[in-house]
């Protein structure tokens, strides 16, 4: 009796030469990771597949969705596991194709990873073929382009049969490309970018400036329905949240209210390479778009900067607000961040703001408050909330030595963010 799996496939994964093995290690984890929920039997390598079946009935079609979205996966298969019996293996053809909504052409297309078996790919679509003319004589079989394919897979003991994929998200798991921390607002253009660079395999640590205690805490439960929405597929271990409203209540004391906004950017820039450095972090993301709003010019966003030396991302930074949008649509985070929540970018905005800021006058107005001292109360004031993730490893080092530099606000590991 044929049984149901699922078949990932990863073009980009495959490519990776000599550090293959550990791309594909790194990519069976992220799928057993995502389907926590579900009950894997087994997930294997098999012949530049990775091979998922379940032990309960009806799961391997519910798994489809949350495979797509894993990052790494190029395609998914729901796929007919039968033996080596023709009887079985063409019978699982009849219903794997019998399954493909309006066809009117199809081809049979064979492969055999073991060349023990007796037939080889060509007798196998012929085989194959045959039976499903029988089955279906109102259509045509078509070498060329058909409208559907019956994929035969032979490996070892075992025939796979599938005639339905869905396209995955593509790109390389996460956990193969180092770390990096993303400032994450609850906008509708940093989730996607956090999202980019997961797709990119760079495990996220997100950072969140938060107007509290000048505004409340909304946007910081926001954040946490991003993280949420993002999983299982992407699993983001630990969101940072800075109380920054006092932060900021300071600078447009002290500051030209023209350049408030790049003052609280370059003070945000500075605890998060802190926060960077004590992750392990090698890089910043942000979701900066070049010209959406006077803080991303070309000046501003130089002015900004140059407080850093890890490298800035932005993976955003030539995409259209319309683009962005879809994207955040389709990963499911637009509905979220529409959602009005007052945070520090709100919060004592000046009337207007500078949109080519001179760089003496930011470093004068830089000069004109205590910008170290407030950083690193900042940084003593971070809180933290964590997240089951397969991929995050906290900084064990930096916690036994700073524990109470970024101890959680409340007992237990979770703070209030
Ligand atoms: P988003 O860009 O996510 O839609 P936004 O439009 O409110 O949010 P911008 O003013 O466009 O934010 O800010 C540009 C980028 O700066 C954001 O994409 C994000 O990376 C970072 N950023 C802005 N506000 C915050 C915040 N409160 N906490 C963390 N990062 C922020
Ligand atoms: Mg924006």
């Amino acid at each position: 009796m044929a049984s149901r799996v699922c078949l990932v496939h990863y073009h980009e994964v495959g490519l990776k030469g000599r550090n293959r093995s550990r791309f594909e290690r790194i990519l069976i984890d992220a799928c057993k990771a995502a389907l926590a929920a579900f009950s894997v039997a087994a997930c294997v390598r098999i012949s530049g597949h990775i091979l998922i079946s379940f032990s309960v009935p009806g799961e391997a079609e519910r798994a489809l969705d949350v495979l797509r979205r894993v990052p790494g996966v190029a395609r998914v298969s729901l796929a007919y596991h039968t033996n080596r019996d023709p009887h079985e293996y063409c019978e699982a053809a009849v219903r794997a194709l019998g399954e493909v909504e309006s066809f009117t052409t199809f081809k049979v297309h064979a492969r055999r990873s073991n060349t023990d078996y007796e037939l080889s790919s060509l007798d196998l679509n012929r085989q194959v073929g045959e039976v499903l003319c029988e089955a279906f004589p109102d259509k045509i079989v078509r070498m060329h382009d058909p409208d559907a394919t019956v994929y035969v897979h032979v490996v070892q003991g075992s025939v796979y049969v599938y005639a339905r994929s869905v396209r995955g998200v593509g790109g390389l798991p996460v956990g193969s490309a180092g770390k990096v921390v993303t400032l994450l607002s609850s906008g509708i253009d940093s989730p996607v970018a956090t999202w980019q660079l997961a797709r990119r395999g760079a495990v996220c640590v997100p950072v969140h400036f938060s107007g509290r205690p000048q505004t409340s805490d909304t946007s910081e439960f926001l954040c946490q329905d991003i993280i949420e929405q993002l999983a299982p597929a992407i699993q983001i271990g630990r969101l940072y949240v800075v109380p920054f409203g006092d932060a900021q209540r300071q600078i447009s004391l002290d500051c030209p209210s023209s350049l408030r906004v790049i003052m609280y950017r370059r003070v945000m820039y500075a605890v998060a390479e802190r926060i960077a450095r004590i992750e392990g972090a090698k890089a910043i993301v942000t979701g900066e778009s070049l010209g959406q709003v006077a803080s991303q010019t070309l000046e501003n966003i130089m002015a900004v900067n140059e407080v850093v030396d890890i490298p800035v991302f932005r993976p955003l930074i030539g995409s259209d607000k319309i683009e962005i949008i879809e994207r955040a649509q389709s990963i499911g985070t637009y509905e979220i961040s529409c959602q009005d929540a007052p945070d520090c970018c709100t919060l004592f905005m000046p009337r207007r703001p500078e949109t080519h800021a001179k760089l003496d006058d930011v470093h004068e107005a830089w000069s004109a408050f205590e910008h170290d001292a407030m950083i690193d109360q900042l940084v003593q004031a971070v809180e933290y909330r964590d997240f089951e993730s397969a991929s995050y490893r906290a900084p064990r080092r930096w916690r036994e030595r700073h524990y109470d530099a970024l101890a959680p606000a409340l007992p237990g590991d979770e703070v209030r963010c």
